[in-house]
Order: C-alpha cells, then sequence, then structure tokens
C-alpha cells in the first residue's frame, strides 16, 4: 500500500508505519545520548503510552532508566483496506526497538475506564512483572463511560462563565479569522470533569493498591497543561481548566488515601505541544504556530521528549524539582514565563490572514503535526510500497 497524508480538519485519518517507527526511534536516540540517568524507576505502568506525552514517558522510563514497561491505549488495529492508527504503529516500534534491547514491554490496547482493563493489567502485573513503583497517567480522550453507572460522559471544549471572542487559525481552510465559544452549562463542566478529571487516575492507583501491585513509594503522575492568560479562557479557566482542577484534588486524596504505601502523587504541569489531543481544541494551533516562533527564536523550544525527560530527571527522579504551591510539578516555565508570553502576545495581537505565515511558525507546527501521524519523515520514501498489517 502507498500511503500519503489523508487530513480531515484537526485530524489525520491515516498512518504511514515505517514513518511512526522512524519518529518512535528518533525519540529513542534522544534518550539514549542523554547519558547516564542514574536511579530511577524500575516497574513502569503507562496510561495513554501509544502518542504524545505517554509514549514519551514510556520510552524514557524504558530506554533511559532501563525500566519494565506496561502500556495501557485504546488504539485501532489495520484491516484490509485502513491502516491502524498512528499509536498502533508507535506501539509496535517502541515493542521491536525495546525487544533489540531486551527490555521487558508488554501491551493492553482497550479502554483504560474500564472495570475489565484496570482488572487485566493488574493480573498482568502479578504474573509478568514485579511491584509497580511509577504510574503515569496520561489519558486524553473526549469520552468516557462511567464503568460504575455504565454512562457515557462527552467532554466539552468551552469558556466558563461568559461567551468569548478571539483569533483561531482553521488549518483546513488557512484562515486566521475571529471565533466565538459560548459559555458551557453547568452540565457541561461536569460532564467535562467527570471525563478529564481526576476520577479515573483515583480509580486506578486504588484498584492497583487494593490488588497489592504496588511497591512501597511508588510514585505517580498525571499531566495537565496550566498555561496563561492568551490560553486561560480556552483552556486554563475553561471547561478543561475545571477537569485538570479536579486532578489536583486526586492528587491529594490518592496521597491521603495510600500514605500507608508512601504513594507519592504529583500532577506535572507540562507546556503546550502538537498532540493529536492538542490539535482539536480550537486557538491551540494558533497559539502554538506563535509559541513555537517565538521558543525557537529564543532557543527554548522543546517537544515531548526533551519535556519529559526534564520531568524524570529534575522532577520525578531529581533532587530538585520545581513545585507550585499546590504541589504541582511545574516543567512548563519557558514556555509562561513573563517574557516570553509578552513575545507571543505581541504576535497574538499583530497577526492576520496576511501576514499569518510570515510571523508565525506553522510550518513547523505543520511538519509535526503530520509527523505524528508518520509524515513528512525526511528519511521514510513515501512514494515505496509498505505492508500495513503491523502488530506487537
Ligand atoms: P494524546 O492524544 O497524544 O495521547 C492520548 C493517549 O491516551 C493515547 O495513548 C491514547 O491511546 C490513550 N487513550 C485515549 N483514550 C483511551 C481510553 N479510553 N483507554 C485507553 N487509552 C486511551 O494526548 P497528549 O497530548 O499526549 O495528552 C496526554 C496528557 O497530557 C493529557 O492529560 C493532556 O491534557 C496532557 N497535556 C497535554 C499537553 C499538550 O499540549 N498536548 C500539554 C500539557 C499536558
Amino acid at each position: 500500500m502507498i500511503i500519503k497524508p489523508k487530513v480531515r480538519g484537526f485530524i489525520c485519518t491515516n498512518a504511514h508505519p515505517v514513518g511512526c517507527d522512524a519518529a518512535v526511534a528518533e525519540q529513542i536516540d534522544y534518550v539514549k545520548q542523554q547519558g547516564d540517568y542514574g536511579q530511577g524507576p524500575k516497574n513502569v505502568l503507562v496510561i495513554g503510552c501509544s502518542t504524545g506525552y505517554g509514549l514519551a514517558s514510556r520510552i524514557t522510563a524504558a530506554f533511559g532508566y532501563g525500566a519494565k514497561t506496561l502500556g495501557v491505549c485504546f488504539e485501532k488495529a489495520p484491516t484490509e483496506r485502513k491502516t491502524a492508527t498512528a499509536g498502533w504503529y508507535n506501539t509496535a516500534a517502541f515493542h521491536k526497538y525495546a525487544e533489540k534491547e531486551e527490555l521487558f514491554a508488554q501491551t493492553l490496547n482497550g479502554d483504560a475506564f474500564s472495570h475489565e482493563m484496570k482488572k487485566d493489567v493488574i493480573e498482568r502485573i502479578k504474573s509478568e512483572m514485579g511491584k509497580i513503583d511509577l504510574v503515569i497517567y496520561s489519558l486524553a480522550s473526549p469520552r468516557r463511560t462511567d464503568p460504575n453507572s455504565g454512562i457515557t460522559y462527552k467532554s466539552t471544549l468551552k469558556p466558563v462563565g461568559e461567551a468569548y471572542t478571539t483569533k483561531t487559525y482553521d488549518t483546513d481552510k488557512d484562515k486566521v479569522h475571529d471565533v466565538t465559544l459560548e459559555a458551557a452549562t453547568d452540565e457541561e463542566i461536569l460532564n467535562t470533569i467527570k471525563v478529564m478529571g481526576g476520577e479515573d487516575w483515583e480509580m486506578w492507583i486504588d484498584a492497583l493498591a487494593d490488588a497489592g501491585v504496588l511497591a512501597e513509594g511508588c510514585k505517580t503522575t498525571a499531566y495537565t497543561y496550566i498555561g496563561k492568560e492568551l490560553t486561560w479562557p480556552i483552556y486554563g479557566q475553561a471547561t478543561i481548566g475545571k477537569a485538570k482542577e479536579d486532578l489536583d484534588r486526586a492528587a491529594s486524596s490518592i496521597n491521603g488515601k495510600h500514605s500507608d504505601l508512601l504513594l507519592d502523587a504529583h500532577v506535572s504541569s507540562l507546556k503546550a505541544l502538537v498532540t493529536q489531543a492538542s490539535s482539536a481544541i480550537p486557538v491551540m494551533p494558533l497559539y502554538i504556530s506563535l509559541m513555537y516562533q517565538v521558543m525557537k527564536d529564543e532557543g527554548t523550544h522543546e517537544g515531548c521528549i526533551e519535556q519529559i525527560n526534564g520531568l524524570f530527571t529534575q522532577c520525578l527522579y531529581g533532587n530538585q524539582p520545581t513545585l507550585d504551591e499546590a504541589n504541582r510539578f511545574r516543567m512548563d516555565s519557558k514556555e509562561t514565563n513573563e517574557q516570553t508570553q509578552a513575545k507571543i502576545k505581541a504576535l497574538w495581537d499583530d497577526v492576520t490572514q496576511e501576514n499569518f505565515h510570515d510571523i508565525s511558525d506553522y510550518e513547523g507546527y505543520h511538519h509535526e503535526f503530520l509527523r505524528l501521524f508518520g509524515f513528512d519523515m525526511k528519511q521514510v520514501d513515501y512514494e515505496q510500497d509498505v505492508d500495513p498489517q503491523l502488530s506487537w
């Protein structure tokens, strides 16, 4: 099959197995170039392991610290006529490279929100691994079925309080224009908290602790984005921000409930990056294109793997983690500091349809977007016939 990108709005509906493999290999190479990681995790569970920040976490744990990794993801296998999802191919590549280095790696594909998946993971840990000493929670999902009630909740990306009008960039139509986002209803806010809040993270840790598969002193972290004034109305102080606030509640609750295990739960605040999750958020493609321009000019640009490498070496396993007043690990200061934000704000105020491509790094944004699906990788020949039937 010759595979070319099929982009529909903010998503690419296919993926390239060789390109995904190359993108995973680049992240592994980055980790290996960092030298000795020292003491760190040995048995790691990554919930949301196949793309974005979760994949980078898995790669860092395995190829940096030599840890065994068990991953959970929700990806589609290839069929006769359709490629698999990118996360499927990323996982196949991860397994291939892990096997080469005799690193233990197993992945369960299915709904992480369900009781069944939690049960399967616990069985797998008991039969194949020692006790878990790090749990990474990196799910991004538009919906969640509560396993107790069977009710499916959908998340919404809307401001809270009042409608908000702002600039946005339509990647499909190549247009910078104003968009008005209506305020969320109370129900929409609660539903978003149900999907992206801390309830499921807590359920995971409770289930793992009750089953006796967490090591004493086990660490766990869930990822958040806090951002600054430019993104607050659509993220930090919007429905998704309300859900992310619930992660702070869950972290305290986890620490309180499992103090006998000396469990150490933190929310980690990471910078904005192009991932499948962030490209679906209105305004983010514009913000990230301008932010990339500023941070590349400053020489502070980082991708998922650089952020996660810093999180592990400075915060999770470092002596001097940057913690904020809510006990969160902060890895986002290169983006959110006043000077950088002022430069992004100046571009934001100036940006128009006419100058967008000149003053932003949309080229960089678009390259990274395609790369998420294994496209636009210079080392890959996209005219080659490839076999999409790949597994792990
Ligand atoms: P992503 O879309 O790249 O990854 C999501 C992962 O969740 C994938 O592995 C997917 O398979 C898995 N997943 C989704 N639904 C699932 C389900 N029901 N069962 C099992 N697995 C499921 O997202 P990302 O951007 O890496 O986001 C991960 C976390 O990082 C999120 O909490 C997000 O809010 C946070 N974060 C993202 C950014 C950003 O800019 N992208 C910034 C800071 C924090």
